[in-house]
């Protein structure tokens, strides 16, 4: 299956790993938001939202994952957020969760995704696996 997400899990496309389970993996965002923006995938190829258990099946990875970036990045807060749909803005068919950690340099609903400028991923992935 022609699948960008299945290819991380696969280890065919290599990903900034934060988290492993028997369940799901959890990645940095290539193009983070703010500092830490992660992604929490199921292993098994599911395409969203709507599939049986796509959500409850990684619910543990996922608060596992945001405990390991408030740990490691201690955000002033953290977004949990999915994407369902092209109208709604996903992009990669396989269902994923971003995780967002929030800083009080930038707050608010409204800069969710306004891109903080200069990110350096290599240095937020040492942060967290380091
Ligand atoms: P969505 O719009 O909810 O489908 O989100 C897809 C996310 O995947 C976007 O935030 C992209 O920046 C991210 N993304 C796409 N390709 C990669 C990749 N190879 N590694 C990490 N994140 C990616």
């Amino acid at each position: 299956m022609d699948c960008l997400f299945c290819k991380i899990v696969s280890g065919d496309i290599g990903s900034r790993q934060v988290y492993a389970d028997d369940v799901a993996i959890a990645f940095l965002d290539i193009a983070p938001w703010h500092p830490g923006h992660t992604l929490v995938i199921p292993r098994r190829h599911v395409s969203d939202l709507t599939a049986p258990d796509a959500l409850s099946e990684i619910a543990a990875s996922v608060e596992a994952t945001a405990a390991l970036l408030r740990e490691r990045l201690r955000p002033d807060g953290m977004n949990l957020l999915v994407n369902q749909g092209a109208v709604a803005g996903q992009e990669v068919f396989h269902f994923h969760v971003h995780l967002v950690p929030r800083y009080e340099r930038n707050p608010g609903m409204r800069n969710l995704m306004t891109k903080e400028p200069g990110i350096d991923v290599d240095e937020v992935h040492r942060r967290i696996t380091g």
